[in-house]
């Protein structure tokens, strides 16, 4: 296959990041440095988990001003719940806030990216849907991740589903990326073990995607290798949830993101997104859901993803798709080939030549 150097050709990565066990606590004086005697308050979107489980909610420095938001975390973000999010937000805060937190796994990473850009663009999350649509900076924003996987941390993306329309779709711009990120692997102790997994594969699917892609970047390549690196290391070890492999998937997953952010994924996203929207998968076990069709477009990865979950005795659910209704397979094929960049990326231009109507039945079916 040929490579093309014309992916994205200059790409903007996190400004600040800060890695080590114990490094919440930083968060205190990186919020002072922001407030300012005109402007003091903070807005921390935090992980519903931790309203009742554990006391980080507890540890982290909300002053009286502050504003405290659980992000209720069951379904993935919808731009009409994102909307909701910022209308409390100016309901309660008397200007701008000088800074946003979000606490919590890809879903309450970019709830809080996607509320900083509104807070200063202004409009609706849905009119952001896109490439390079929103003009204005966002408000200063910090991600403090607590399960490790999908790079949210360090990309320029914030994935939404619009339900009026069916689009699943990020704001996919250079203010979305956080200006600081806390690395703290004490926070992914209480992950349960599927989810740990799930999400943890999802750095490893970005990086096989976006190596076997056509549209590369040589940094980009790096950071995959090394992310595939880790993972390996991780989810092939006896305790994929040692402290010493917590530590090494929350580096995979910022390298990770760091990868798609100078790259585009493949075959894989485009199908999960599919299960997504059509049947209301989650994107991390949707994306281990059609790694069980994906032999013929990553054979060794294939074999390498299955003894992984072998390794770790997890679950990945099967036979989603065995046996439904023809207008369903429709709407998982639409869903699927909708996604022209990652399939060309994979495929070239003429994807649609491969992955016809029947061929993607067949394939779902797999699942
Ligand atoms: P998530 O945010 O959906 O959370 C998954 C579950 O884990 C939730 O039930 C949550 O409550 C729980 N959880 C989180 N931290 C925990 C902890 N420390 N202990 C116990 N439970 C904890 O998880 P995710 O898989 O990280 O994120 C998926 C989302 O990320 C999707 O919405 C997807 O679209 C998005 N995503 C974004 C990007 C990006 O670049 N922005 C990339 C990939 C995926
Ligand atoms: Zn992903």
């Amino acid at each position: 296959m040929k490579t093309l150097r014309t992916g994205i050709s200059n790409a903007r990565h996190v400004t600040h990041y800060s890695f080590g066990f114990g490094n919440r606590k930083l968060l205190a004086n990186l919020l002072d440095a922001r407030r300012s005697d005109e402007n003091t308050s903070v807005v921390f979107f935090v992980d519903h988990h931790f309203e009742k489980n554990e006391t980080l909610a507890d540890q982290l420095p909300v002053e009286q001003e502050d504003l405290l938001i659980f992000v209720d975390t069951t379904n993935e973000p919808t731009t009409e719940g994102i909307d909701q999010l910022v209308a409390q937000v100016r309901e309660k805060c008397e200007q701008i806030p000088c800074a946003l937190v979000g606490v919590g796994g890809g879903a309450t990473l970019d709830t809080a990216k996607a509320a900083a850009n509104l807070l200063t663009n202004g409009g609706k999350a849905e009119e952001y849907q896109g490439w390079d649509l929103v003009k204005k900076p966002g408000v200063y924003k910090i991600a403090i991740p607590t399960i490790s996987g999908t790079g949210a941390e360090a990309t320029r993306t914030c994935v939404m589903t619009n339900k009026r329309t069916g689009l699943k779709l990020g704001m996919n711009s250079d203010y979305t990326v956080y200006d600081q990120v806390i690395l703290d692997p004490d926070l992914t102790a209480t992950v349960p073990r599927d989810q740990y997994f799930w999400t943890g594969m999802d750095a490893y699917i970005h990086c096989i995607e976006s190596l076997a892609g056509h549209y590369r970047n040589a940094i980009g390549d790096a950071f995959s290798r090394q992310t595939l690196a880790l993972c390996r290391e991780v989810f092939l070890s006896d305790d994929m949830q040692s402290p010493e492999n917590r530590e090494k998937l929350m580096v995979a997953s910022y390298l990770g993101g760091g990868a798609i952010a100078s790259s585009y994924v493949g075959v894989v996203h485009p199908f999960s997104a599919g299960l997504s929207v059509v049947l209301g998968a989650h994107h991390c076990v949707a994306n281990c859901i059609t790694m069980r069709a994906m032999e013929e477009f990553y054979p060794k990865e294939f074999n390498e993803f299955w003894s992984m979950v072998d390794q770790q005795q997890v679950h990945i659910p099967k036979g989603l798709c065995s046996d439904l209704q023809e207008e369903k397979y429709e709407l998982l094929y639409d869903s699927t080939v909708i996604h022209e960049k990652p399939l060309t990326n994979a495929l070239g231009e003429q994807f649609r030549r491969i992955l016809s109507p029947s061929r993607t039945k067949e394939l779902f079916q797999r699942m």
